[in-house]
């Protein structure tokens, strides 16, 4: 069935689809059959396979999905490739770290996994991802060293952190309609429509990022194709310095690296 309708995966979303929902017994019982009949009608209807499963890994863990948080992407792995790297002298300290626009907080949870003494916490206009986020703190072993709250980037925020992370919008408003059916019709818009060039949710960003960085601290975000000197304008108008860009595993610049000016 998977094959006729042209998925080209089918051997292993088959594998995957069975092996989630189907459990390890030889017979199916009615309700792992009808799970596997519900998530085989939607998979044909277009859905993308972690959507259906309602979990997808990021960083070697696993992040429950909701209908209000993008699907957490390898790409964005750079991001915590380069916290570890520009950080890795203070890995052990008990930094403060912030996720604007947190979605399933796979940046943040990810990056509190690997930053033992760190806390954080991390940002969502949408009330579904709060409480998918936080979940998902639990789920991974960081819920008493994450909070999440409901808002718009920093409003109402007064504290200053070690790291600031996010990876806002960033599609232009008129190139969300030619994207992918698998990422225009189940990944929120609000997570991906970067308004008018794409680079409205920079704007906000350069205004928040200098008051909310400690002495020392790095903001580090992730952009889109042909962004970068964009970004990197807009931040250093804002009076942060550029330290690296980081590419992805396309070979796509995918990370800037943010710090004070001197
Ligand atoms: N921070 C989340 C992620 O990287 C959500 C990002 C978003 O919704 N734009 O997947």
């Amino acid at each position: 069935m998977l094959k006729r309708s042209g998925i080209a995966d089918f051997t292993f979303e088959a594998r995957i689809l069975i092996e989630d929902l189907a459990g390890s017994e030889d017979r199916l019982d009615e309700a792992a059959a009808a799970r596997l009949n519900d998530a085989l009608r939607r998979r044909l209807a277009g859905e993308p396979l972690w959507r259906v499963l309602g979990v997808r890994e990021f960083w070697g863990l696993d992040f429950a999905l909701s209908a209000g948080t993008l699907e957490p992407r390898p790409d964005s792995e750079t991001l915590i490739e380069a916290a570890l790297t520009h950080l890795a002298a203070r890995r052990h300290e008990p930094l403060r770290m912030l996720d604007l626009g947190t979605g399933t907080g796979c940046l943040l949870i990810a990056t509190l996994r690997e930053f033992p003494q760190a806390t954080g916490l991390g940002i969502d206009l949408s009330p579904d991802a709060v409480a998918t986020a936080t979940g998902n703190a639990a789920r991974n072993g960081v819920a008493e060293r994450a909070a999440f709250h409901e808002g718009e980037w920093t409003d109402g925020v007064e504290e200053r952190f070690d790291l600031i992370l996010s990876n806002p919008p960033y599609i232009a408003s008129d190139e969300v309609v030619g994207l992918d059916r698998n990422v225009r019709e189940y990944d929120p818009h609000l997570a991906l429509d970067g308004g008018p060039d794409g680079l409205v949710a920079y704007r906000a960003l350069a205004a928040a990022l200098p008051g909310h960085l400690n002495p020392g601290g790095l903001a580090i975000l992730e952009i889109g194709a042909g962004q970068e000197a964009a970004v990197v304008a807009l931040m250093e108008q804002a009076g942060l310095r550029h330290l690296h860009s980081h590419r992805d595993l396309g070979g796509h610049i995918r990370a800037l690296v943010f710090g004070h000016s001197p």
